[in-house]
């Protein structure tokens, strides 16, 4: 029998926002902050934040701080303690042994060199595994089509086997995968519900193949459209994306608030402004698109005084 507080915590969804500290938060990564929020908290759920500090090499000293600083000036409370990836390596070794009794990962000791032109890696491996080999372990992926129903992409469908191989979950120079490590703390923190943006899509199939290799539930997913600069890249990418600042908030949400399809509110402070548009926060009117161009998201470089 499924008790009360089941019930109970079965029925309010669980979000999150789960940046890389790579960099400062600019509108691209704002604009998934914000949708997963309001999605989350328009049905009294909560939302949680999470640091994905998984690869020191690629992250930029003080830019997780700055990233949670922005959050805070600009409203988007989260709920319980910050999570950081670096801290939960344990939970991540635990889900590798897990597959590693169910003989599902296996140890790959192929090089880059090994791998140029080979196309997807399935096994066998190119280079024989030897004990004490610098080794990445790999999920082995099965044949056939892994869908799923993408609330606002519609259906999605990847051959894991051929369009994506064998999945490393950890490294040769030992750290977690992302893949790895966002199946297993979605799972933990009962995350009902993604919310994030489409450049994401194509690494859901295999997420969901673990998922189901882990025996975890699957959450819902919503990939918000990727915010594109006026030369069409992806803002994560573009020299034109400045990073938000926080003296501007209340203008930046009430941009995202029109990019996301809402009805732009005239609260003065970003608080006020953000419960007034959880209020009034309509799913429905999300933009069904993979991409959004728009004027207003790229501030160009000032030109140089002549
Ligand atoms: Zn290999």
């Amino acid at each position: 029998m499924v008790g009360a507080d089941e019930i109970k915590a079965e029925s309010r969804p669980v979000g999150r926002f789960a940046p890389s500290p790579t960099g400062l938060l600019h509108r691209g990564s704002l604009y998934a902050a914000v949708g997963s929020f309001l999605h989350a908290r328009y049905r009294g759920g909560r939302w949680s934040l999470r640091i994905e500090d998984l690869d020191p090499p690629r992250e930029q000293p003080g830019s997780a701080q700055t990233i949670i600083d922005t959050l805070a000036a600009f409203g988007l409370d989260w709920d319980g303690e910050i999570i950081w990836q670096s801290r939960r390596h344990s939970l991540y070794a635990d889900a590798i042994e897990q597959l590693r009794a169910d003989q599902r990962v296996f140890c790959c000791a192929c090089s880059r060199r090994d791998l140029a032109g080979v196309g997807v890696h399935r096994e066998p491996c190119r280079r024989p595994y030897e004990v004490g080999l610098e080794h990445a372990i790999r999920l082995r992926v099965a044949d056939g089509f892994v869908a799923l129903d993408d609330a606002l992409q519609g259906r999605y469908e990847q051959d894991l086997a051929i369009e994506v191989g064998d999945v490393v979950l950890q490294r040769r120079d030992g750290y977690y995968a992302y893949q790895l490590a966002v199946v297993v703390d979605d799972a933990e923190l009962q995350v009902s519900e993604v919310v994030r943006g489409a450049d994401l899509l194509n690494s859901t199939p295999r997420q969901i193949f673990l998922q189901r290799q882990l025996d975890l539930t699957t959450p819902s997913y919503l990939h918000l459209p990727v915010l594109l600069d006026a030369d069409g890249n992806k803002l994560s990418k573009s020299r034109y994306a400045p990073a938000i600042e926080p003296a501007q908030a209340c203008r930046e949400l009430r941009l995202m608030l029109r990019l996301l399809g809402q009805d732009v509110v005239s609260a003065a402070t970003p608080s006020a402004l953000l419960a007034e548009a959880v209020a009034g926060f309509d799913p429905n009117a999300l933009p069904r698109v993979a991409q959004i161009a728009d004027d207003e998201v790229v501030v160009r470089e000032p030109s140089k005084a002549q």
